[in-house]
């Protein structure tokens, strides 16, 4: 998808150091996604997972903080549904009634864990997982999880940047989960910039 009047990939040598390729294969979308957000683009990022799953009962929204939350409240509206997000850390307001889950953080290249609490996950929940990127996979697979340690059914997920060219795409729909990128990068360098899929 792509943004009004904006019709020019992302490269190293852009003027905004708010959205290019940075090393280590990190898109920076801070302008639009990962800081300042553009809301009525979000809003529209929400109506395009709602016309991909509309046929699909969806009962909550699921996403890890913290740059998922905004892309899924915009879409959790679309649905009638709650946002449900993951925490990377117990906090003194949450029970100890935790699911849990590792996760490899690829912006920070270091493990943790991921909790919500037992009682906003059920085995009625039909969940829709969304994320703004999808690149090894370790931020979906832990989602999962804690769908499937709470015995809900994982519907699909919904991501908004997928970078084809990493191996998270394949790994996740190897799982037998469906999985539907707004957008695909084939390959992305700081010297080059962004190739998008056809
Ligand atoms: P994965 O777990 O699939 O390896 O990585 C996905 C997670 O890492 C997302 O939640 C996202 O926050 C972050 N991420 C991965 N690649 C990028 C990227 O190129 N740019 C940004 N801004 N975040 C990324």
């Amino acid at each position: 998808m792509e943004r009004g009047g904006d019709r020019h990939a992302a490269s190293g040598t852009a003027d905004s150091c708010n959205r290019k390729v940075c090393p280590g294969d990190v898109l920076k979308v801070n302008d639009f996604l990962n800081h300042q957000i553009d809301v009525p683009f979000v809003k529209r990022l929400g109506e395009e997972f709602r016309r991909v799953y509309k046929d699909n009962y969806i009962s909550k929204i699921l996403t890890i903080e913290a740059s998922g939350i905004g892309i899924a409240c915009l879409t959790a509206e679309q649905f009638n549904c709650p946002v449900l997000f993951a925490k990377k850390a117990m906090t003194t307001n949450m029970s100890d009634d935790v699911f849990s889950a590792p996760i490899y953080s690829y912006t920070h290249q270091q493990p943790g864990t991921i909790v919500v609490n037992r009682e906003f996950l059920k085995p009625t929940d039909r969940v829709l997982i969304i994320d703004d990127f999808l690149a090894n996979g370790s931020a979906l697979s832990a989602l999962i999880q804690l769908c499937h340690e709470a015995k809900a059914e994982v519907v699909g997920c919904g991501v908004v940047i997928e970078k084809a060219y990493q191996p998270g795409g394949k790994k996740i729909r190897d799982m037998g989960i469906r999985v539907e990128s707004l957008a695909r990068i084939k390959a992305m360098s700081v010297e080059n910039g962004i190739e998008f899929c056809d």
